[in-house]
C-alpha cells in the first residue's frame, strides 16, 4: 500500500463495476491526478455469466476470471482484502487483508461496487446442504460434486445411496438456475456415456420456483418455452412451489414433493452485500446504496455506488411510463453503470457538473446447454425479436464471447468452444483438489501402531484431537 499526497480514490470491490469503473477513472484521469486504491477479497473479477458453462466443463474456470493486477494499468494499487466498515467522518475505511492485522486506510472520494450475495432463507438444512453459484470456486465444486455423484452411484451396492446421488435439486429458475440446471443436465447426459451402470433416465433433476414461470428477464413467452424445453429433456419443473426443508439432504417441497439428494443447488435471487452496513451510507428498503441517477449516493458528494448493491433509478423505463422503475441488477446495466460512474468520479474531482445514467433494456440471452438457448433483443418500444433453440444459442455465445472483458479472455473463451467442437467435454472429476495434501500426509506420516491402523482418521479430526 503506497502513501502518496495525492488525493485516493478508493474503489471497494473489483467485481464487473469496479474493474471497469477503476479503467475508466485511469483512462480519463491525468498523469499523477489521484492514486486508484482496488479493494478485493479476490484477486481476480469474475465474469458471472459463464459460471454455469464453467460448471459444465465448455470454459476452463481459469478463463472465466481476470486478473486485477494484470488488466489494471500500473498506477493502480490493487489490495487483496475485505472492506470491514467505513468511518464517513474520518474518511477512513478498515481493511482486513488475506494475513495479517486489519489497518485503517484513508481516502478522499469513494466507489461501492461490493454486488450482491446470494438471498437466502432460514430454511432447514439450507445452510448445511446447500451449493451457491456466485463464484468461480462453487461453479468449479459444483462440477467436481455432480461427477463425484456418478462415480459414486456407479460403484455403489446401496440403492439408496445411488438413488440420492443422481437426484439433483436446483432451486431458483432464473437466469442463474436455469442455465445451471441446462448446461449441468447437459454434462451429465455426456458423461453418463462412460458409466456401465448409469444412463441418463436413472437420473432425477428437479427445478423448483416460487413464481408462475421461469426466466423472467426473458419475458412469459420464451419463459414458457425453456420451461417446455428443459421438461423435454426430462428436467421436472415445479412453479408456485419452494423448498420448505432439506435437512441431511431430505428434501420437502411446499407441494408435497419429498426427495433426498445429495446435490443442492441454491440460485434463488441474490440480495445486496450486507456488509453495506457497517459503511455508514443510506440504505434503501432492500438494503441497497440509495443512489442519484448520476449514480452519486444520496447526500455524499464524494461517494458513488453501482451494480447489484445500488439502487439507481431506471430514468429509460421511467421515460417509458413505467413508475418507480429501478435497474435490475444485471451485467447489462453493471457495465455501463461503471462507466458513467468512471466519467462522474473525474468529474466530481474536478467541480465538473455530473452526467445522469439512463440505459434503455436491450434484452436477455440465455444457454440452455450445447446449442440450446433463448434469447430477447429489444429493438425499439414495441419491437423485440425472440430467438430459441440454436440461434440464441450462439447469439448468447456471440453475445457473452464479446463482453468477456479483455482480448485476452476473449481469445481463450473462444478457444475453449473450438477445441469442445472437436474434442468430447472433459468429464473427469477433481474433488480431491479441495484437498491436496490428504494423500502425502498419509504417505510421509509415521507408521500407525497397528490397532490405530484399523481405523484410519481424516485430517480435520486429527486436527482437532491434536
Ligand atoms: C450464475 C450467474 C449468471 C448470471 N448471468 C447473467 C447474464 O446472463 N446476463 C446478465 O446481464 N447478468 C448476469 N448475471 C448478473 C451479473 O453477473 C451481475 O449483475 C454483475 O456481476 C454485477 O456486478 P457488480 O460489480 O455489481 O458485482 P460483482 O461482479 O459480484 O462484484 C462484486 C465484487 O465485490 C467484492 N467484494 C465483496 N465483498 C467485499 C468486501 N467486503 N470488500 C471488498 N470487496 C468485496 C467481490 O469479491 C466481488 O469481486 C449473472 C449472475 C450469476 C451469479
Amino acid at each position: 500500500m503506497s502513501t502518496t499526497e495525492r488525493p485516493r480514490i478508493l474503489v471497494v470491490g473489483g467485481g464487473y463495476v469496479g474493474l471497469y469503473a477503476a479503467r475508466r477513472i485511469l483512462k480519463k484521469m491525468r498523469y499523477g491526478e489521484a492514486t486508484v486504491t482496488v479493494v478485493d477479497p479476490r484477486s481476480y473479477m469474475t465474469y458471472q455469466p459463464f459460471l454455469p458453462e464453467a460448471a459444465a466443463g465448455s470454459i476452463s474456470p481459469r478463463h472465466v476470471v481476470v486478473p486485477l493486477r494484470r488488466v489494471l494499468p500500473k498506477e493502480a494499487e490493487v489490495l487483496t482484502g475485505r472492506v470491514t466498515s467505513i468511518d464517513q467522518d474520518r474518511k477512513v475505511a478498515t481493511i482486513a487483508p488475506l494475513v495479517g492485522d486489519a489497518y485503517e486506510l484513508p481516502f478522499d472520494y469513494l466507489v461501492i461496487a461490493l454486488g450482491a450475495v446470494s438471498r437466502t432463507f432460514p430454511i432447514p438444512g439450507l445452510a448445511e446442504q446447500g451449493i451457491g453459484m456466485k463464484g468461480i470456486e462453487e461453479a468449479i465444486g459444483l462440477r467436481n460434486h455432480v461427477l463425484e455423484q456418478l462415480d459414486k452411484a456407479d460403484s455403489t451396492t446401496d440403492e439408496e445411496i445411488r438413488r440420492r446421488a443422481l437426484t439433483f435439486v436446483f432451486v431458483g429458475g432464473g437466469f442463474a438456475g436455469a442455465e445451471t440446471v441446462g448446461e449441468v443436465e447437459d454434462m451429465v447426459r455426456d458423461a453418463a456415456k462412460y458409466y456401465r451402470s448409469i444412463s441418463r433416465e436413472d437420473m432425477r433433476f428437479i427445478l423448483v420456483d416460487a413464481a408462475d414461470r421461469i426466466l423472467p428477464e426473458v419475458g412469459p413467452k420464451l419463459g414458457k418455452y425453456g420451461k417446455e424445453h428443459l421438461e423435454s429433456r426430462g428436467v421436472e419443473v415445479y412453479l408456485n412451489t419452494s423448498m420448505e426443508s432439506c435437512v441431511d439432504g431430505h428434501v420437502v417441497l411446499k407441494n408435497g414433493l419429498e426427495v433426498d439428494s445429495d446435490t443442492i443447488v441454491w440460485t434463488a435471487g441474490v440480495k445486496p452485500n450486507p456488509a453495506l452496513a457497517r459503511f455508514g451510507l443510506p440504505l434503501g428498503p432492500r438494503g441497497h446504496v440509495d443512489c442519484e441517477p448520476t449514480l452519486q449516493v444520496k447526500g455524499m458528494d464524494y461517494v458513488w455506488a453501482a451494480g447489484d448493491n445500488a439502487q439507481v433509478p431506471d430514468l429509460a423505463a421511467r421515460k417509458a411510463g413505467v413508475e418507480n422503475a429501478w435497474c435490475p441488477p444485471n451485467a447489462q446495466h453493471a457495465l455501463r453503470q461503471a462507466k458513467v460512474l468512471g466519467d462522474n468520479v473525474i468529474s466530481g474531482m474536478r467541480g465538473f457538473p455530473q452526467k445522469e445514467y439512463s440505459h434503455a433494456n436491450k434484452g436477455a440471452v440465455a444457454g440452455l446447454g450445447l446449442h440450446k438457448g433463448v434469447a430477447m433483443i429489444v429493438l425499439g418500444k414495441k419491437t423485440k425479436i425472440k430467438l430459441k433453440g440454436r440461434l440464441a444459442w450462439y447469439m448468447h455465445r456471440g453475445y457473452h464471447g464479446l463482453a468477456m472483458p479483455t482480448w485476452n479472455r476473449k481469445i481463450r473463451v473462444f478457444a475453449d468452444w473450438t477445441l469442445g467442437m472437436f474434442l468430447k467435454r472433459e468429464v473427469v472429476s477433481l474433488g480431491a483438489i479441495e484437498s491436496p495434501r490428504e494423500e502425502f500426509y498419509e504417505a510421509a506420516k509415521p507408521a500407525p501402531a497397528p490397532a490405530a491402523a484399523a481405523q484410519p482418521q481424516k485430517t480435520e479430526e486429527r486436527a482437532k484431537a491434536s
